[in-house]
């Protein structure tokens, strides 16, 4: 997996969040990444190691 990870980029990840949606959009990139459900809206913050490993697929630049 790529790391080039841009902003607005829309993610898959392995696991749902519990709102049933897979798919996140990238809302900040750093040393640590943030990431928006767009179903539900919620903000979940990851270490960029955790989400490289958490991430399944990039589905839009
Ligand atoms: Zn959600």
């Amino acid at each position: 997996m790529k790391n080039d990870y841009k902003l607005n980029t829309i993610v898959e990840m392995k696991k749902q969040h519990p709102c049933g949606s897979k798919n996140f959009e990238i809302i900040r990139l750093g040393a640590d990444i943030k990431i928006k459900c767009v179903q539900c809206g919620r903000i979940i913050m990851l270490p960029r190691i955790e989400f490289n490993k958490k991430i399944k697929k990039i589905v839009t630049y």
